[in-house]
C-alpha cells in the first residue's frame, strides 16, 4: 500500500513522470540532416521514440498534466529567450520539460499565464512568493490557475502528440521509401561492386596488356632506335657514294672526252691501217714471187752443184788407236789456196804385192780422189751441216732430198747422221740439225701463208728384212714383219707396213724418237752383236707444204740413211759358222750396195729400167732418188792406215757415184 500523499506530494510525482515524455517530444522532429543518414541508423533513431511514444500514451493517462504547467511556462520563455544563460534548476515540473527544449525547435509558444486568474503574490526578486498556509484560498485559487494552465498545456500537448505522430507515419513512410532505396542502393552496390570486381579484371588485364605493349614498346624503340642508326649509317654511305659518283662522273667526262680523242685517233689510224694494208698486201705479193723466184734460183743453184753430190768425210783418230804415218792421208789445198774448202783427198798406200813381185820395196802408191767436198778429221758437225743446210731447205721447197753415209764400221757414218755420245749439243749429227732447221724455215714461212708438217718415221733393213726402230710396247726391240708396200692402188707413195709413222713439230720430239731408235738398236745388239752397223737405217720425214692463200702445196721426202758397213769378208778367213752368218750378212749388204751404185748409174744414165727392186733399200728409197730428187752421199773413212783397203773401196765406189749426174730434178708441185 502506497502512503497518503499531500496534493503538492501528488503533483510534484506526476510532474516527474512526465519527464520521459518530455524528452520523447523534443526528439520528434527530425532535421533534414537526420534524414540523410543511412536507412539503418535512421530505424535505429526512430526505434527509441516509437517506445517513448507507445510510452507516453499510457503514462499521459495517468500523470496529471498541471505538474507540467506548473512549471513549463517560464521554462519555456527562459528557454526561447536566453538559451545559452545558466538556468536554475525550476522548482517542480520545469525539470520535466527542460530537457525537451534543449534540442527541440522553436514550437508554438504557449502563454505563460492567462489575464483573468486570481491575482498571485507579488515577486520577490524574481520568485513567486510563497502563500501563507494559511491561505488556503489563495493556495486553491492557485492551484485552479495551475490546472488551467496544465489543462491548456495539455491541450496544446496533444495536438503537438498528433503532429508528432503524423511526423512518426511520414518518417516511417520514409524509413519504408528509405528502405527501399537502401535496397535498391544495395543492389546498386552489388552491382557496382561486380562492375568493380569486372573493372579489377578488365583493369589487370589492360594492366598486363599495358605492360606488354610497354615491353612491345621497349623493343620498338629499341628498333627505332637500330633504324636510326642505320639511317645515320645510310646516309653517311649515301655521301660516301654520292662523292664517289661524282668523282666517277668526272672520271667518266674526262675518259669520254679522251674516248672521243681517241676514237678520232683511230679512225685515222684505220685508214692508215688500211693505207698499209694495201701496201702490205702488195708487199706479200711481191715477197711471195720473191719466194717462188728463191726457190727457182735455189734449185738451179743446186743442180748446177749436181743433183747427186758426194761428200768424203775423215774421222779423226780416237784415242788409243794408233797414230798413221804422216802423208798417209793428205787434203790438197783447192785452186784458190788453203782458204778454199778442200774438195780433194790423197790416200798413200805402200803396196807390198807390187814390191814382191819385182823383187824390189816399192814406194807407197798415191790415190787421188776429187769430191765435192772433202771434210778433213777436224771439221765440227756444224760445219758439216752448213754444207748439207741448202739441200735441205730444197725439201722444204718441194725436192725430195736423199742423203746416205756410206763406209766401212767404224769410220763415223753413225756419228755423222745422229752425232756422238752424250747428247753434246755441238755433237749433233745431221737428223737432229737438219729437223731443226726444217721447224725454224717452216716458221718463217708461215709468215708468208705457208703452213708445214712433219711426219717422222725410222726403220732398218736387216739381211733384207725391213725393222721399225720407232716401235714402241711389246713389238720392241722385235724384227721382222714389216713390208714395203705402195700406200694405195696406182700410188707412188711407199709405205712401210706396221711401222710408226709420228707427226713432229718440235726438236723435243725429235729427240725423243733418236733416243727410242738407239733403245730399239741396243735391245737388238744383245741378240745379234753388233747388228746395227750391219743394217742399213733409214729415218725419213715426208714434208708437207700448203699456201691455203693461193692454193699452193708441195711435199716431198727427206730421207737420211746411215748404211750399212760397206767392208767386205776376208776370202782367206775360215768359214766356220759364226763366219758363215757373217756372211750372208755381209753378202746381202754388199748386195744392197751395189744394187745402189747401180740403181744410181741407171738413173745417171737415164735408162729406161731401174733395178729399185733389187735391194729393200733402193726399193724403199726409190722416190727419194731420180730424176726429180737430189741426193748427198757421205764417204766416210777411217784415218787408220790398217783399214786403207776399205777406205780406197769407199773412196772408189764414192767417185763413180760423184760421175754421176742424175736428170735435172723437178720440184714435186702441184
Ligand atoms: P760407224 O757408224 O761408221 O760404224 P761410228 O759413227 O760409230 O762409226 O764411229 C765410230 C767411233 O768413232 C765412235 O766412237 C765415234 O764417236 C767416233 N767418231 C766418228 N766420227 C767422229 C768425228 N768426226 N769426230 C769424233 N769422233 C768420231
Ligand atoms: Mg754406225
Amino acid at each position: 500500500m502506497e502512503p497518503q500523499r499531500s496534493p503538492l506530494l501528488e503533483v510534484k510525482g506526476n510532474v516527474e513522470l512526465k519527464r520521459p515524455l518530455a524528452k520523447a517530444a523534443s526528439r520528434l522532429p527530425l532535421s533534414g540532416r537526420r534524414l540523410k543518414r543511412g536507412p539503418d541508423q535512421m530505424e535505429e533513431a526512430l526505434e527509441p521514440e516509437k517506445k517513448r511514444t507507445r510510452g507516453l500514451g499510457t503514462r499521459v493517462s495517468t500523470t496529471h498534466p498541471r505538474a507540467a504547467a506548473l512549471s513549463s511556462a517560464p521554462q519555456t520563455q527562459g528557454q526561447t529567450t536566453v538559451p545559452k544563460a545558466p538556468r536554475k534548476p525550476a522548482p517542480r515540473c520545469s525539470t520535466a520539460v527542460a530537457p525537451v527544449l534543449k534540442t527541440q525547435k522553436p514550437g508554438p509558444v504557449v502563454p505563460a499565464q492567462k489575464p483573468g486568474t486570481t491575482a498571485a503574490p507579488p515577486m520577490v526578486g524574481g520568485k513567486k512568493p510563497k502563500r501563507p498556509a494559511w491561505d488556503l484560498k489563495g493556495q486553491l485559487c492557485d492551484l485552479n490557475a495551475e490546472l488551467k494552465c496544465c489543462r491548456e498545456k495539455k491541450q496544446v500537448l496533444d495536438q503537438e502528440n498528433q503532429q508528432l505522430r503524423d511526423q512518426l507515419q511520414e518518417a516511417q513512410q520514409q524509413a519504408l521509401a528509405l528502405g527501399a532505396e537502401r535496397r535498391s542502393l544495395e543492389e546498386e552496390l552489388t552491382r557496382v561492386r561486380a562492375q568493380a570486381e569486372q573493372g579489377q579484371r578488365e583493369l589487370g588485364n589492360l594492366s598486363a596488356h599495358v605492360l606488354e605493349l610497354e615491353e612491345r614498346l621497349g623493343t620498338q624503340e629499341g628498333l627505332v632506335q637500330e633504324l636510326q642508326k642505320e639511317q645515320l649509317r645510310l646516309q653517311e654511305e649515301r655521301t660516301g657514294l654520292a662523292a664517289r659518283l661524282g668523282e666517277q662522273e668526272r672520271r667518266l667526262q674526262t675518259s669520254e672526252a679522251s674516248l672521243s680523242d681517241s676514237q678520232e685517233e683511230v679512225a685515222s689510224l684505220r685508214q692508215e691501217a688500211a693505207a698499209r694494208e694495201a701496201v702490205l698486201a702488195e708487199r706479200e705479193d711481191r715477197l711471195h714471187g720473191l719466194e717462188m723466184e728463191r726457190r727457182r734460183l735455189h734449185n738451179q743453184l743446186q743442180e748446177l752443184k749436181g743433183n747427186i753430190r758426194v761428200f768424203c768425210r775423215v774421222r779423226p783418230v780416237l784415242p788409243g788407236e794408233s797414230t798413221p804415218s804422216p802423208g798417209f792421208l793428205q787434203f790438197p789445198s783447192g785452186p784458190c789456196g788453203p782458204s778454199d774448202p778442200p774438195t780433194r783427198l790423197s790416200l798413200s798406200r805402200s803396196d807390198e804385192r807390187r814390191g814382191t813381185l819385182s823383187g824390189a820395196p816399192a814406194g807407197p802408191t798415191r790415190h787421188d780422189f776429187s769430191f765435192d767436198r772433202v771434210f778433213p778429221p777436224g771439221s765440227g758437225q756444224d760445219e758439216v751441216f752448213e754444207e748439207i743446210s741448202m739441200l735441205v731447205q730444197s725439201a722444204l721447197d718441194g725436192y725430195p732430198v736423199c742423203i746416205f753415209a756410206y763406209g766401212q764400221t767404224g769410220s763415223g757414218k753413225t756419228f755423222t747422221m745422229e752425232g756422238g755420245p752424250g747428247g753434246d749439243p755441238q755433237m749433233e749429227g745431221l737428223i737432229p740439225r737438219a729437223l731443226r732447221h726444217l721447224f725454224s724455215v717452216a716458221q718463217e714461212l708461215s709468215g708468208q701463208g705457208w703452213t708445214y708438217s712433219f711426219v717422222a718415221s725410222y726403220v732398218e733393213i736387216y739381211n733384207e728384212t725391213v725393222r721399225d726402230l720407232l716401235a714402241t710396247g711389246t713389238r720392241k726391240g722385235q724384227g721382222g714383219e714389216c713390208e714395203i708396200r705402195r700406200a694405195g692402188p696406182g700410188s707412188e707413195e711407199l709405205t712401210v707396213t706396221n711401222a710408226r709413222y709420228v707427226p713432229v713439230s718440235c726438236e723435243r720430239e725429235v729427240e725423243a724418237l733418236l733416243h727410242l731408235a738407239r733403245q730399239n738398236r741396243a735391245v737388238a745388239r744383245t741378240a745379234q752383236n753388233e747388228r746395227s752397223s750391219r743394217s742399213h737405217s733409214v729415218f725419213q720425214l715426208q714434208i708437207s707444204g700448203e699456201h691455203a692463200g693461193r692454193g699452193l702445196q708441195c711435199a716431198a721426202p727427206l730421207s737420211l740413211v746411215d748404211l750399212a758397213g760397206s767392208e767386205r769378208l776376208d776370202p782367206g778367213l775360215a768359214l766356220g759358222p759364226g763366219e758363215r752368218e757373217r756372211l750372208r750378212e755381209t753378202q746381202a749388204i754388199n748386195s744392197s750396195l751395189s744394187t745402189l751404185g747401180l740403181v744410181i748409174m741407171a738413173l745417171s744414165n737415164k735408162e729406161s729400167h731401174v733395178p729399185y727392186r733389187n735391194s729393200k733399200l733402193t726399193y724403199l728409197l726409190q722416190n727419194s732418188l731420180g730424176g726429180s730428187a737430189k741426193m748427198l752421199m757421205f764417204v766416210n773413212i777411217s784415218p787408220l792406215e790398217e783399214n786403207v783397203s776399205e777406205s780406197l773401196n769407199s773412196l772408189r765406189f764414192a767417185s763413180k757415184v760423184n760421175q754421176c749426174v742424175i736428170g735435172t730434178a723437178q720440184a714435186n708441185k702441184k
